[in-house]
């Protein structure tokens, strides 16, 4: 019989096999279900194990959880707009069970779009329909490929499960903060498309959505491309991400129901990864099985109800220009599967909430996110090199003054700016308190070393398109499926992945 062992403790310089000898003297195999790195006192490691007794032989790891039931579909195929991991997700989901369907993405696949993120981090040739948030493989094509999520889904071992399949780490299906790195996800969205193509899914890329077809006032019938083409479904999934901002402007005319959303708003900070480490390790920094420390630090201010945090950290990562539309600033983080980079960053944002600073006005979030990311770009272009990233100094930000040029990490270049001049007043004040605080949580963090870029302006979406908690159908508009990121209903990869595959069952369960 195999034995479970939670909470085992490793200690980094210690060998888990031998530990599990001690425990089942020769044991035959083991399988980790989790492991985690626990940087308090000395760290260590802590693991969940099976461990199989002598001669016993691990039994096949059933995929049974993992198979999807055929359905009979016999009307046209369902149409999925936007190739992102909401999009991929509801069209694995969908050929899965047996249902051919439509995908229509606006960008270049996964390879081309490398190419001309290139030409714009290098050159400034901004490609509108090809860039870090638009394209094959959606926004989570250049990230860390963070898998953590706070949602809790049953989806979520069959997501890890398939993104394995197509080539992602194993480990991601134990890790406690799995990630797979702009480089290997880069390497398996076109797995993907080669599969869902073989499963009966029509992929259909280069070709924006330009508008939803529909009849009787509220039944969505279908789509209309830029190139007028037409293609009918009474299942149309809309998981176009939250930078499409045209398409929420079409939302608008045609009446689908929207409503305005928190979000936040700040600045991306970057420090040497070594002073990470040396923050978090200490005397283990230099370790090589602890890997790059990450962090996460949180303030939160109980009169105001306005929290400052760090989001989306990237250790050994690069700081990346992450526009989407022409004469914007906007920047992100990403880094590579080894996290080997040199630099640790994380946006530093501070919560936004609607109904306090727009009220009913449910544009009001994204037009105050793209008026900041113009007057940004304005500033910069001011200074002579619009498609570099404004920086400044922590400790000039702090103290409102000019920085020198500065060494970052940044592939399309950096251009100091005042960054405390641009950000609207309340932002600035909100930022420096959870600075000052994040010092008293992590010291060292208000290092001399340490830069702000700007601006962090799309950790999630400003506005929610409304929708039927069972059916996952618009709320106005019958066969219109909102989902993920751009829908107000996932934050980050997994989350989105996740709701893509929940509309897709939503589709597959009218015909069970
Ligand atoms: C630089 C960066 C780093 C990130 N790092 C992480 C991370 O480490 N971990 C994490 O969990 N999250 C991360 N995120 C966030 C994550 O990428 C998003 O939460 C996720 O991609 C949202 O998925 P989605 O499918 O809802 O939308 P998106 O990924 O935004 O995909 C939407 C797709 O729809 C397409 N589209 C839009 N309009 C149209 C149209 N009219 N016609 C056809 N196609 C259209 C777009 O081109 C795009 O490909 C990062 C984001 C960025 C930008």
């Amino acid at each position: 019989m195999s034995q479970i062992f939670k909470n085992l403790v490793v200690a980094i310089d210690d060998n888990l096999e031998e530990k599990l000898q001690l425990l089942v003297p020769n044991f035959s195999e083991y399988r980790i279900q989790r492991k985690s790195v626990d940087a308090r006192g000395k760290p260590h490691f802590v693991y969940t194990v099976e461990v199989f007794e002598k001669n016993e032989k691990a039994p096949p790891i059933s995929e049974e959880h993992f198979q999807i039931k055929k359905v009979k579909f016999n009307f046209q195929p369902p149409i999925v707009i936007g190739a992102g991991p909401a999009g991929l997700f509801a069209a694995l989901r969908l050929v899965e069970s047996g249902i051919k369907c439509r995908l229509f993405e606006q960008g270049a696949d996964a390879k081309t779009r490398v190419l001309h993120i290139n030409q714009h981090w290098r050159y400034g040739k901004f490609n509108s329909r090809s860039n870090v948030c638009f394209g094959e493989g959606g926004a989570g094509l250049y990230s860390d490929g963070k898998l953590i999520t706070r949602i809790k889904s049953p989806h979520i071992p069959y997501i890890l499960n398939r993104l394995v399949k197509f080539g992602a780490p194993a480990e991601i299906e134990y890790l406690a903060n799995p990630h797979v790195g702009s480089d290997k996800i880069r390497r398996l969205i076109p797995k993907i498309r080669e599969f869902l193509i073989a499963s009966g899914c029509e992929i259909f890329l280069n070709s924006k959505v330009s508008s939803l077809l529909h009849k009787n006032g509220n039944e969505i019938y279908g789509v209309k491309l830029e190139d007028d083409r037409e293609f009918n479904s009474n299942h149309v999934i809309l998981a176009t991400g939250h930078s499409a901002e045209d398409i929420f402007a079409h939302l608008k005319t045609i009446g689908v129901f929207m409503e305005g959303k928190s979000f936040a708003i700040g600045l991306r900070i970057e420090h040497p990864q070594k002073l990470i480490n040396k923050i978090q390790y200490r005397e283990f920094a230099e370790n090589i099985k602890l890997g790059a420390a990450n962090y996460r630090l949180a303030h939160h201010d109980h009169n105001t109800g306005i929290g400052v945090y760090s989001f989306c950290m990237c250790p050994g990562g690069y700081v990346i220009s992450s526009i989407s539309g022409e004469n914007t600033t906007v920047c992100n983080g990403m880094s590579n599967f080894a996290r080997n980079g040199k630099f640790a960053n994380s946006a530093i944002v501070v919560s936004i909430d609607h109904e306090m600073n727009f009220g009913k006005d449910v544009f009001g979030g994204m037009t105050y996110r793209h008026d900041l990311e113009s007057e940004t770009f304005h500033f910069v272009k001011e200074k002579g090199n619009p498609k570099t990233i404004p920086v400044q100094s922590t400790v000039d930000f702090i103290k409102g003054k000019n920085s020198i040029n500065t060494t970052t990490s940044s592939p399309s270049g950096v251009t100091p700016v005042r960054l405390d001049k641009i950000l609207p007043n309340f932002i600035r004040k909100k930022i420096i308190e959870g600075l000052e605080k994040f010092e008293s949580q992590m010291p060292g963090f208000l290092s001399t070393d340490s830069q702000l870029h700007g601006i962090e302006s799309r950790t999630s979406c400003p506005i929610r398109i409304t929708r039927d908690k069972a059916t996952l159908q618009s709320l106005s508009h019958k066969g219109l499926y909102p989902v993920g990121e751009g829908a107000g209903y996932a934050g980050g990869i997994t989350s989105a992945a996740v709701d893509g595959v929940r509309a897709a069952e939503a589709i597959i369960g009218q015909f069970l």
